[in-house]
């Protein structure tokens, strides 16, 4: 582990163009549950499967069921950034890291200070009325009861990637862009199960590919660096 961290240390010392790409296992030590996890919401007892009430068909037919889980599960608000969120955050304010993307919808990026930061599955921070556009917060649709509905009487839908529903191009450009300039990319706190997200990866052609995960991934060969560590733990070694 200790040598590992100075590998770490070296590369972010001698590269000022560094794309972090992370997923579930950045927020999981923040105490948000991992979708996919064995304690993760997908083996949770519910009449459907996490993967059913999150899609687009279940949402549209039955929203006062996806309403029910999405409050009880989806809008955790008392989770705090962890050293992962916090370095990455110093790193970009020491101008060596140029972009966060994340398969994350917490926000705890932005809240360590992050400022570039590529949501790939959105946001369970922003919400918009399906008829006239107005957004909504998260104390809105916290404290909505049933079917958070606007003003107008339409139904307040989350900015997030359901089942079935496309990725934001914008966001995926912009994703694209950030690691096919970057020298170093850091691949951490996923397993990289997730299409289309994961394979953004492909893009990359730098110098150093670092991955640190607790469990082994498909790109584990290809790495230059590979650390099996919580990425907290990682993270809090590393010196900005
Ligand atoms: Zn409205």
């Amino acid at each position: 582990m200790e040598k590992e961290t100075d590998k770490l240390q070296k590369i972010i010392d001698e590269h000022d163009n560094i794309v972090f790409f992370g997923g579930a296992g950045v927020s999981t030590e923040s105490g948000i549950p991992d979708f996919r996890s064995q304690d993760g919401l997908y083996h949770q007892k519910y009449d459907f499967p996490p993967e059913t009430i999150l899609s687009h068909t279940f949402f549209m037919q039955r929203p006062e069921e996806f309403y029910k889980f999405y409050k009880d599960k989806m809008l955790c608000d008392t989770a705090k950034p962890n050293a992962a969120h916090q370095k990455l955050a110093e790193l970009e304010r020491a101008g060596k890291l140029k972009a966060v993307i994340t398969q994350n919808i917490d926000n705890l990026h932005q809240m360590a200070g992050s400022k570039q930061v590529y949501e790939l599955h959105g946001s369970v921070y922003r919400n918009y009325c399906m008829k006239c556009g107005k957004f909504h917060d998260f104390s809105f649709m916290k404290h909505a009861e049933g079917v958070p509905r606007c003003e107008c009487g339409g139904i307040v839908k989350p900015d997030v990637v359901l089942y079935e529903e496309g990725l934001d191009s914008d966001t995926i450009n912009g994703a694209v862009r950030a690691i096919a300039k970057a020298q170093v990319l850091i691949i951490g706190g996923t397993s990289l199960a997730v299409y289309p997200a994961a394979s953004l990866i492909d893009y990359f052609q730098g110098e150093y590919l670092v991955v640190i995960n607790k469990s082994p991934t498909p790109r584990d060969r290809y790495a230059h660096l590979l650390i099996q560590e919580p990425i907290g733990h990682v993270f809090s070694a590393i010196h900005v």
